[in-house]
């Protein structure tokens, strides 16, 4: 069984479309999706229906989690507020009740996903280093962990010697070791490559890829500008930063 796996998609439907017909190039059968499907780009409602009509595993992130509130209960930076504010004004009641429904961590065929971290999903802290993944793992009761909310595609391995960082595009899973792997961001890619990013986890043959594909990024710049989103948002998609 192939499953494509992705997150941060950020109300960027082009590059949620490309990633699907590239997933389904690839013979993937079974979808999964690690949170923050709106907020920062143009098309929030559309993102959601599409995700919502596939009706496949997903957990919440913490752009889902402030959209689908009356007011913002943590401080965003002033772009992601600006942002989340003009999502807010463009999602249904119902595309709201639907966020506010996901839940934080889910056990998946075997595996485990979540949008942030496993030690406390609900404070949204960032793993880019060995220490955060630490505390992940401690939670973690599944050989592998499937997580986003960096947007920079990483793989953390922990086995008796500890735990390490690789980037690699090409991963062979071990039983006796655990990982925790970062898809990267379908809409809003920030390790300085503008493709879309997600994984393809073929559970039978136990190997993880990381892959790219190619969307139409001026028209979902255009979107931006025509919304009255602030303009450094579609400036950064170009720039994958
Ligand atoms: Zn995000």
């Amino acid at each position: 069984m192939r499953v494509a796996i992705f997150s941060d998609v950020h109300a960027n439907l082009e590059a949620l479309e490309a990633v699907l017909t590239d997933a389904h190039k690839r013979k993937c059968t079974h979808f999964v999706c690690l949170g923050d499907v709106v907020g920062y780009n143009a098309n929030p409602h559309e993102c959601v229906e599409r995700i919502r009509e596939m009706d496949c595993p997903i957990v919440k992130g913490n752009h889902d989690e402030q959209a689908s509130l009356s007011e913002s209960s943590t401080d965003f930076n002033e772009l992601a507020e600006r942002a989340i504010e003009w999502t807010r004004g463009n999602l249904t009641e119902q595309d709201k009740e639907w966020l506010r429904s996901l839940r934080l961590q889910q056990q998946v065929r075997g595996f485990t996903i979540v949008h942030a971290t496993l030690d406390t999903p609900a404070q949204w802290g960032y793993v880019f280093n060995n220490l955060d993944a630490a505390a992940s793992f401690t939670y973690q009761h599944t050989t592998v962990c499937f997580f986003g909310h960096t947007h920079v595609p990483m793989v953390f391995i922990r086995d008796d010697n500890g735990v390490r960082q690789e980037r690699t595009e090409h991963l062979r899973i071990e039983m006796t070791k655990k990982y925790f792997i970062n898809t990267g961001s379908v809409g809003q890619p920030r390790d300085g490559n503008w493709r879309a990013a997600y994984c393809v986890y073929d559970i039978d043959n136990h190997i993880v890829e990381q892959l790219r594909a190619k969307y139409d990024l001026a028209t979902a710049q255009k979107k931006i500008i025509k919304a009255g989103l602030p303009q450094l948002l579609a400036e950064r998609l170009a720039i994958g930063r």
